[in-house]
């Protein structure tokens, strides 16, 4: 089971991305993800490249997070405002997801995503994907 939330929540982020007042949560308009497991040293890192929208204000942000052995909030890094237009960025957004080959394609009410790494050795697992807003 891949996790494509809808939202990101600023209580799960060591830092607020947006500086509206009311900002609370994101959209997610695109996200690729990359999960690696290390069995040994029981170490776990997640890494996730991410388009979203300001529920409150429509800004859009790029930015990634990085979470290591569930801790419990996200290191945010390399925030970047989007000025271009929305139309602009879906089209993007959808080129990006294109050009990945996948493993295994899956259409959810509001995402569709794509597998694109799934390899597991004795001690190591990686977990790839991409999903964006339909
Ligand atoms: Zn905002």
């Amino acid at each position: 089971m891949l996790y494509t939330p809808k939202y990101i929540y600023n209580n799960d982020l060591d830092q607020k991305i947006c500086k509206c007042p009311e900002c609370k949560k994101y959209r997610i308009l695109y996200c690729h993800s990359s999960i690696s497991e290390c069995k040994e040293e029981t170490s776990k890192s997640i890494e996730s490249d991410i388009f979203a929208v300001c529920s409150k204000c429509g800004r859009m942000y790029r930015f990634s997070i990085t979470q290591m052995n569930n801790q419990d909030k996200f290191h945010v890094v390399r925030v970047n405002l989007i000025e271009e237009k929305y139309s602009d960025v879906k089209e993007n957004i959808i080129r990006n997801y294109n050009s990945y080959e996948s493993i295994l394609s899956i259409k959810s009410e509001d995402f569709l995503t794509k597998l694109i790494k799934d390899i597991e050795e004795d001690n190591y697992k990686l977990l790839e994907y991409v999903f964006m807003e339909k």
